[in-house]
């Protein structure tokens, strides 16, 4: 069984991650989407049981995709479900560098056991992202060529809520 750990915030999941998870399905046997809480980014969208229940609603009938959150570093976590790699995706240029840092790190937190993966989501979903979509939402535009629609009706009434 060849199981990738997908680590993110996803706050909000957008076509652009979709996208990313699609390919890993057709790569790995199990993709596990590890919902966390970046601790750098202070405040969020969504909380962390809202953003899974958006991804259940996403993913509950596609049996090769799994959701988890935890407290746990990457590493940890796909040591924990035996994966064989963690996936992340590339937008660009920035993440190339950020992300080339951050495989290096885990491979040497782990001992060398954990390795990263990375894909780039085909093209017209590379530049999306989880702030572009905040933003744009904030600005009252339409967000439904970045998200599916479970998600933007999930942020019309959050954002009605929190009127
Ligand atoms: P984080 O908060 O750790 O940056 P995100 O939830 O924003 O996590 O993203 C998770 C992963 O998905 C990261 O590797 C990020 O680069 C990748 N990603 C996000 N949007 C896209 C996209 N449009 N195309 C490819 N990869 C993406």
């Amino acid at each position: 069984m060849m199981r990738v750990l997908y680590p993110g915030s996803f706050d909000p999941i957008t076509k652009g991650h979709m996208n990313i998870v699609d390919q890993a399905t057709q790569l790995f046997d199990e993709v596990i989407i590890a919902v966390l809480q970046n601790p750098i980014k202070k405040s969020s969208f969504f909380t962390l049981k809202e953003r899974l229940e958006i991804l259940n609603k996403l993913y509950c009938n596609n049996p090769k995709v799994k959701l988890i959150t935890s407290t746990d570093t990457s590493t940890d976590l796909a040591l924990e479900h035996d994966c064989k790699a963690i996936l992340r995706g590339l937008r660009g240029i920035n993440d190339f560098e950020y992300e080339k840092q951050l495989a290096g790190i885990n491979r040497d937190i782990s001992d060398n056991q954990v390795n990263t993966i990375c894909l780039f989501a085909d093209q017209g979903l590379q530049t999306v992202s989880s702030s572009v979509v905040k933003e744009i939402f904030y600005l009252n535009k339409n967000i439904s060529k970045y998200v599916d629609p479970i998600v933007e009706e999930k942020m019309i009434l959050k954002g009605e809520q929190n009127k």
